[in-house]
């Protein structure tokens, strides 16, 4: 059993003054943070919660929402977070799984939940009106094996689970990701990830463990995002690769401020085309491989190996051990099988879900359900999903690659593959394309650009030109739910391969 002391009242002791974070030009130092999260604390002990209590938060990133998440930690209570394009039954049935005895909101979505959601619900605003209860006691250390917070996974792959993050985990996640990019005095992280999700919540538990500002940002916006890179003195972002894209043409021909040090990017796999335009613009990209079971980053490619190592997510970081495993046995290099690995930042479990739990995590091994594979220095290479593999006529073929050969076409701005039930072949591919703006692609065009970089039988057998992807909050693609989108009957979109 590991104690420390509690984490943000030991940062505004250590470093009072120093900035926090930034808002709509509104500034905290750690010390307003801290004292701001006692008072909402006392409110919310006001209401009844109190330590091991779970309590709900369904709010877009703002300053509140910071202050509340720190409010619960002062109480013990166990905070929930969910993701705020959840329907209302969505979340209902999330709320019920996790047990929660309280549900915070935005002032603004007030009135549609209320009616629908069975538990007590305060808006932000009502929080801030309640009365501070003065006998309440505040935490003042930590149990590192105590679960903090209960993050749903984003469900691109079935039903999403409730993952327990415990405060060992938090800590040794931030731990690992500074032992990996180094720590500078003058950091600034810009926020402009969800905080429902793990790769904002990580950017703020960084923030107070490391004594670092956060710029922090409502929604991700390119041009507004891009100005604050430009003249606001950060050092580091987090972004998926679309949101990348949108930086690149914003950025255009210029470059980034000499302090700007890191572009951390995640979730997916990042075209090659990309990483070479990056290259050119001299920007420091770190690919990063994780999930909300691993508290964020359990994988990380330095800009020195980017070019090198094309395509791969990196070395697993110091507190992380990482294997490949096939048909349970230790893979070779080079051989695809599961990736399994092991950390104190990776998850006790699931919520409410010992199934679950058994079935992914073994002798402290977590098996992610995704494919790759390791090259003889051990840098690892993200294949696919294991669920998204499409097995036709008994070969393998992985979406991740088709859609990567699809991207590479210039004027394709997305591409999403999913497998069809074929009478021969027992599945085929079929592929979904977006095309940039004011630009045209001729499917029999594109199917000439994949037959020079795929064997034949991963070509899609059918493509559709569609004018958006299916997403989820993540910004990740619902392969799942693309069969959705095939035409009706009598529709004449579809080419065949
Ligand atoms: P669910 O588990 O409910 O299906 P999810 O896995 O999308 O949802 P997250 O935890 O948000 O939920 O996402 C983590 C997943 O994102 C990883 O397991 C992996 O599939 C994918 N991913 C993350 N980083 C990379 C990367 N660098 N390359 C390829 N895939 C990645
Ligand atoms: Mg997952």
């Amino acid at each position: 059993m590991t104690i420390l002391p509690n984490f943000l009242k030991k940062r505004a002791f250590l470093t009072p003054d120093r900035m926090a974070l930034e808002m709509n030009n509104k500034c905290l130092t750690f010390a307003q943070l801290y004292k701001q999260s006692v008072i909402f604390a006392r409110k919310l002990a006001s209401t009844g919660i109190k330590k091991g209590d779970t309590v709900s938060i369904f709010m877009s990133n703002s300053i509140e929402l910071v202050t509340i998440i720190f409010a619960l930690k002062n109480l013990g209570a166990i905070t929930v977070l969910h993701n705020l394009r959840l329907t209302t039954k969505e979340l209902s049935f999330q709320l019920e799984d996790a047990g929660s005895q309280l549900l915070l909101i935005d002032h603004c979505s007030e009135n549609s939940l209320r009616q629908q959601v069975n538990i007590p619900i305060l808006s932000n605003l009502e929080l801030a009106n309640l009365k501070e209860m003065e006998l309440c006691e505040l935490l003042e250390e930590v149990n590192l094996n105590d679960t903090d917070t209960i993050m749903y996974t984003s469900g691109t792959t079935g039903f999403p689970k409730g993952v327990k993050q415990t405060y060992g985990n938090h800590f040794w996640s931030a731990t690992g990701s500074a032992l990996n990019m180094g720590l500078h005095q003058e950091d600034c992280w810009l926020l402009a990830v969800p905080i429902f999700h793990i790769s904002g919540l990580s950017i703020l538990m960084r923030s107070v463990i490391y004594g670092m500002k956060i710029l922090i940002h409502k929604r991700f916006d390119a041009a507004t995002v891009h100005q604050d890179l430009m003249t606001k003195e950060v050092t580091i972002i987090s972004v998926v690769t679309a949101m990348l894209n949108g930086l690149l043409a914003e950025l255009g021909s210029g470059t980034y401020p000499p302090s700007f040090r890191c572009m951390l990017v995640g979730g997916g796999t990042v075209p090659k085309s990309i990483l070479s335009e990056c290259k050119s613009k001299n920007i420091p990209v770190y690919q990063t491989y994780g999930m909300t079971e691993t508290c964020s980053q359990i994988v990380t490619l330095s800009p020195d190996s980017a070019l090198l190592k094309l395509g791969s997510a990196g070395k697993p970081l110091y507190p992380n051990q990482l294997k490949i495993m096939k048909e349970k046995q230790e893979a070779s290099s080079y051989e695809i099988g599961e990736i399994v690995v092991k950390g104190p930042n990776v998850t006790p479990g699931y919520f409410n879900r010992t199934d679950a739990t058994l079935a992914a995590i073994q002798d402290g091994w977590l098996y992610t359900g995704d494919l790759g594979y390791l090259d003889e220095e051990g840098f690892l290479y993200v294949v696919d999903r294991r669920s998204d593999l499409i097995i036709s006529g008994g070969e393998n073929i992985y979406p991740a690659e088709i859609e990567a050969a699809i991207l590479s076409h210039p004027f394709i701005e997305e591409a999403g593959v999913t497998g069809m039930m074929d009478e021969k072949w027992g599945q085929v591919p079929i592929g979904f394309f977006v095309i940039k703006q004011g630009k045209t692609v001729e499917k029999e065009q594109l199917i000439e650009h994949l037959h020079e970089q795929l064997a034949k039988y991963k070509v899609p057998k059918q493509f559709y030109s569609v004018s958006s992807l299916p997403k989820n909050a993540s910004n990740k693609l619902l392969r799942r739910k693309l069969l959705d989108f095939l035409p009706k009957e009598g529709d004449d979109e579809h080419t065949e391969s």
